[in-house]
């Protein structure tokens, strides 16, 4: 356990959590909406500190992030927690859980978690991810700092649920991010994770204006957020906002936790696929088996850079290094 940053102390003991746009207020023996923060005597405090949930190694692509250090490993980290409540979470076991009801943690320190990574081979850093990684941002920032001081890579798999000051504060610190942008509606954020759509936005724009590394992940879920009109309107945002390079991965969507749908049909996927093709230069599709919608090719010249076959990845160019070497045009790939 260990004192949370980012809140403010209230009359009676109350504290306010300014950490994520609940701006939980709890009086003391509460915990936050995201089940690892609690007021503890008038002190907010972080349940999930060097607690692990989960330990790995996965190729980068699986977080997913595909433009950068494609074929390169990366040490996973989760804990448990989440400040939004997605009915088809994937990863629910540990996302909806309290930490105190939490029953196989291992307290790991970033000092092993640093060993680790160094270790681990073919690996570039380490990527906080699983469950949502703001929720253990105390320990995230820590490791982070260790990470980056043997000047390996920091990436962040989040729902980017975050406030402004919080997540300023980390960027420095973090190389990559993809964040997930699962619809683009507020209606289908209120209903279906229990948030809202604005402040991942305003996160979206925030990383993209300090130029951090940024991909978005879109679960496309049929009847859900498949509209065409809102899908084509997320698409040119991006291209707006972000730019027109930001690779966007839409995935495909299986029944997941509360949520029994059929499948993402394919159809829907490859007309989505073909709609942000329009505005983006760089579209991926996840969870299909489909070699041609995953590998990279040059924007301009569509010569193939990067082919990818499930999580097997090849720099197929001769002499790749993040620009077409046939026609001289950035393919926005992070090679070193
Ligand atoms: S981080 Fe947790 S406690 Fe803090 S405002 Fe968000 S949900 Fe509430």
């Amino acid at each position: 356990m260990r004192e949370a940053l980012f809140y403010q102390k209230a009359d009676d003991h109350v504290v306010i959590c300014n950490l994520c746009p609940w701006y939980c207020e709890l009086k003391p023996g509460q915990t936050g909406i995201c089940k690892v923060r609690e007021n503890q005597e008038g002190q907010l405090v972080t349940h999930v500190y060097n607690q692990v949930a989960a330990l790995g190694t996965d190729s980068i692509e699986k977080k997913p992030l595909y433009h950068f250090f494609p074929g390169k490993n990366i040490l996973s980290i989760g804990e448990v927690g989440c400040n939004l409540h997605c009915s088809f979470c994937q990863n629910h076991h540990i996302s909806q859980c309290y930490a105190k009801d939490f029953k196989a943690f291992h307290t790991v320190t970033s000092e092993q978690i640093l060993i680790t990574a160094l270790k681990t081979k073919n690996n570039i850093g380490v990527a906080y991810t699983y469950n949502e990684p703001f929720t253990f941002y105390e320990f995230m920032l820590d490791t982070a700092k260790l990470v980056k001081e043997k000047n390996l890579k920091n990436v962040v798999v989040s729902n980017g649920y975050i406030n402004t000051e919080p997540l300023k504060h980390i960027l420095p610190l973090i190389d990559a991010f993809n964040i997930d942008l699962k619809a683009f509606e507020n209606d289908f954020y209120k209903t279906f994770t229990k948030g809202k759509l604005e402040p991942v936005l305003e996160t979206l724009k925030i990383i993209a204006a300090h130029k951090n590394h940024l991909e978005i992940t879109n679960l496309v879920i049929p009847g859900l957020n498949d509209n065409d009109k809102i899908f084509e309107e997320m698409v040119k945002w991006i291209a707006g906002e972000l730019g027109t390079h930001i690779p966007l991965h839409l995935s495909r969507y299986f029944p997941q936790y509360k949520l029994v749908l059929p499948p993402t049909p394919i159809e829907k996927l490859n007309q989505f696929y073909s709609t942000a093709k329009k505005y983006l230069q760089h579209v991926y599709l996840g969870n299909v088996n489909d070699e041609g919608h995953a590998s990279t090719r040059c924007p301009n010249c569509h010569a193939l850079l990067i082919e990818r076959n499930h999580y097997l990845t090849k720099i197929v160019q001769n002499d790749f290094k993040g620009t077409c070497t046939a026609c001289g045009t950035p393919a926005h790939v992070i090679m070193k």
